[in-house]
């Protein structure tokens, strides 16, 4: 994957290139083939030289911190320098070189050359200088924080058509941003747009629908290429698109944007950590008073009482009961695979019933949010329950604002919505607690980010005693559990029937919750497939 290009060793020399002015009034006429180079310039940054096969002197060199690069086909690039005028007087302007290649290797060895001497990541060592041509890349924040490992299994899922399909699939989420971006149009039109994770290109193209003049599809994956397909298969909107392959911490676009378009969010909102690219994306291409669609969003949770789910989880660990399994004992194991069953954090669509008090919510304004706030979320947790039950764990689920300037649509996961392919989280404690209605439920949650691209999260609950020995204060129930964000339980399950609270103390008989495909969960699409297979598969890495 391109976090690991840096290590390889660098081609700096592109013997046979061909050359052609773009500009209307070039600055100096240019061979038609010609030697590429890349060499180091006062003051220590580099320069692009190009050079006549039948000449010493080079005919152009071109500064890279004052220059980009972009794709325009297999085996060609555009690159574009700011130029000052003839006299100081004169206003700065851009020209542009169309710059061909023999093979399509060659041109993106060059396009990674550029990029990287641009950010001036050569080897510390070499003081500036190249040594034997070997680049040790500079790394970007992204690289900085994520494992090597998990960027290359998460960008490869995505850089398949299939699971992209399942996201498009998602009518509730497709429809949802369709609806918000087409009634907001005066967002959009005549509008820069920057698209953060472009996937499929498919916000890109709704941008466009909505007269956006320009938008930079930012992809980093090899989904890119099925973009840049897409984009020109669709002309009319095309023709205002340009995909951008790279990471949106490190890519660098023309101009700054109006407006940001992105579907960051994982389960329980902030899985796959993509949110910090969102707002990093922010500080780098949102112009002042730029917007961002999404512009918020906000995990609501609530208590829930299921004790068909609390049994589910604890008869996975039987299993480990058994004194004499092939004539082994297991049990010294019983306690670690129970532990192991309730560290997965459950995702489905559940019966919004199951709720024990009415939901509170935490925001994350992404407007103003800074990346390090995502590194750890504390939220202290305060409800009053509406009946007398077990609380069971925390349910989790979130929604995103799109604040648009004519229409505000909220795109919901919430459990009773029609149900998206995020479903619901929920936190199951080990240790239930007993409580009253009316009686307060306190604790915290804590969402600890991790470089495998997911959250740790740290549950803790706790009911104060009632009856005899209350009036002591104390609180004297608390329930306490660490959970895996990236490794949760998918249990496609049917919402389970309501059970009043009061009768859960007669239903102890185990009954396992019908495994049914998503196909036909209630209120999906029935062509919907679901992101749990991706999560699983980026996640379980
Ligand atoms: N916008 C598309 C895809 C959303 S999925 C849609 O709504 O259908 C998120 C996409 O963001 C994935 O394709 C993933 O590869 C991309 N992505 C995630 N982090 C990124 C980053 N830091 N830079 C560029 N792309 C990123």
């Amino acid at each position: 994957m391109e976090a690991s290009l840096g290590q390889k060793q660098r081609q700096l020399e592109f013997p046979s290139v061909t050359l052609s002015h773009v500009s209307s009034s070039p600055s100096a006429p240019l061979p038609l083939a010609a030697s590429a180079s890349f060499a180091a310039a006062q003051p220590g940054g580099h320069c692009l030289r190009f050079q006549d096969p039948s000449s010493t002197d080079p005919v152009l060199d071109l500064d890279l911190r004052i220059s980009q690069i972009f794709r325009l086909g297999s085996a060609e690039l555009l690159c574009v320098s700011q130029e000052s005028g003839a006299t100081d007087a004169d206003e700065p302007f851009s020209s542009a070189i169309k710059i061909g290649f023999r093979t399509e290797d060659e041109s993106k060895s060059f396009l990674s050359a550029f990029e990287q001497l641009k950010h001036g990541v050569v080897s510390p060592r070499s003081g500036g200088a190249l040594e034997n041509g070997s680049l040790i890349a500079a790394k970007s924040k992204f690289d900085h924080k994520i494992e090597a490992t998990s960027a290359k299994m998460y960008f490869h899922y995505y850089g398949q058509l299939l699971h992209q399909q399942n996201m498009l699939q998602d009518y509730v989420r497709t429809g949802t941003y369709y609806a918000a971006v087409i009634e907001n149009r005066v967002d959009f039109n005549g509008r820069v747009v920057v698209d953060v994770g472009a996937g499929s290109g498919i916000l890109s193209l709704f941008a466009a629908q909505a007269g956006a003049k320009h938008v930079y599809a930012v992809e980093a994956s090899e989904m890119a290429e099925y973009a840049r397909k897409l984009v020109s298969g669709n002309p009319l909107l095309g023709q205002r698109i340009t995909v951008v392959k790279g990471k949106v911490e490190e890519v660098e676009l023309p101009e700054k944007a109006d407006i940001l378009i992105s579907e960051p969010m994982g389960t329980l909102l902030v899985n796959e950590r993509m949110l910090e690219s969102y707002v990093i994306a922010r500080d780098r291409f949102l112009g002042p008073s730029g917007k961002m669609f999404p512009s918020l969003g906000r995990i609501h949770m609530a208590p829930f009482s299921d004790e068909y789910l609390y049994v589910e989880i604890a008869n996975k660990a039987l299993f480990w009961q058994q004194q004499n399994y092939y004539g082994v004992d297991l049990t010294p194991l019983h306690g670690s695979a129970f532990q192991g069953y309730f560290s997965q954090p459950v995702v489905d669509a559940f019966d919004p019933r199951l709720l024990v008090s009415p939901p509170i919510f935490h925001t994350l304004d992404f407007t103003c949010i800074k990346e390090e706030d995502l590194y750890e979320i504390d939220i202290p947790l305060n409800f009053i329950a509406s009946v007398g039950t077990r609380v069971n764990g925390l349910a989790c689920w979130f929604d995103v604002l799109f604040n648009g300037s004519s229409v505000q649509r909220w795109l919901t996961t919430a459990p009773g919505a029609p149900t998206t392919h995020w479903y619901q989280l929920r936190c199951v404690l080990a240790q239930p607690l007993y409580v009253m209605a009316g009686q307060e439920i306190t604790g915290q949650l804590r969402l600890v980010a991790h470089s495998a691209q997911s959250y740790t999260i740290y549950l803790t609950m706790s009911a104060k005693m009632w009856g005899a020995g209350a009036n002591q204060g104390g609180i004297l129930q608390t329930s306490s559990c660490k959970l895996e964000l990236k490794e949760p339980y998918y249990r496609l399950s049917q919402p389970q029937p309501y059970v009043l609270p009061q009768d859960q103390q007669a239903q102890q008989q185990l009954i396992q919750p019908q495994e049914v495909s998503p196909q036909i969960q209630g209120g999906t699409d029935p062509g919907m497939t679901i992101q749990s297979s991706q999560n699983s598969e980026v996640l379980d890495q």
